[in-house]
């Protein structure tokens, strides 16, 4: 297992001494069996953070909280496969932070035993979701804010979170960033042989919103390393000349 993959929230080692990636920390760990990407966003001045997809290694994922002195102030789910989502009861009783995915995907994770005996694992334990979301809601704690986008095809209820550089109370340095689940990856995009998945809704998703974002943009995809929308936008063989 890789050592945790702390990355300040500027890319530019140089930007390391600026004031304000001393006031965001933003930490990426692979979690569990399917190497799930889990993301936490935190604002150190107010020690709000964001956490996305706690798939599993919930006792990690508080440990890092811990170092960081980071309240959680919502856990959000990118779509509601196993593996993103496993650890999200957990994290709740845990912190008390409220549970957010797209009503689109409830189902799925209203069957989460049909998905663990998909896999052959054991059926994680699953709870309330304190909130809906919606294409367009902005969720925003401390100074942050990110844009939620539906982009459904790899699950019906499939989100996106873009954090944009001028979101929030504050107009970040650091370009902007993209955590996309499982709609685009390094060199690939989502399957959509699963519940509901579907090839012509996730092309329509990748070209009517996530290449309409800047070039610079920088992609959390849901499993494997960073990316960006101009690098996808050039190489990925699903969307070039898209
Ligand atoms: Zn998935
Ligand atoms: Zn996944």
């Amino acid at each position: 297992m890789s050592a945790d993959a702390i990355l300040p929230h500027m890319p530019d080692p140089k930007a390391a001494l600026d004031a304000s990636s001393e006031r965001f920390v933003q930490i990426t760990i692979p979690v569990g069996m399917l190497q799930c990407n889990c993301s936490i966003i935190g604002d150190l001045a107010t020690g709000e953070a964001l956490v996305i997809d706690p798939g599993d290694e919930v006792s990690r994922i508080l440990e890092l909280l811990g170092r960081h002195k980071l309240t959680v102030k919502a856990i959000v789910s990118t779509h509601a496969h196993i593996d993103h989502v496993g650890g999200l009861y957990k994290l709740r009783q845990y912190t008390g932070a409220p549970v957010m995915m797209h009503r689109d995907d409830v189902p799925l994770y209203q069957g989460m035993d049909v998905q663990a005996a998909f896999l052959g694992v054991p059926t994680p334990e699953t709870g309330e979701i304190d909130q809906l979301l919606t294409d367009g809601d902005l969720l925003q704690w401390g100074s942050m804010a990110a844009q939620v986008m539906h982009t459904p095809g790899h699950s019906p209820g499939s989100i996106s979170l873009y954090l944009p550089q001028d979101t929030g109370k504050i107009t970040s340095a650091a370009p902007p960033q993209l955590f996309a689940g499982d709609t685009l990856f390094a060199g690939s995009i989502g399957r959509t042989d699963l519940w509901g998945g579907s090839m012509e809704k996730i092309l329509d998703s990748l070209r009517s919103k996530l290449l309409q974002l800047p070039d610079e943009t920088v992609v959390h995809p849901g499993h494997g390393p960073r990316t960006s929308i101009g690098e996808e936008r050039q190489s990925n063989p699903f969307l070039v000349n898209k």
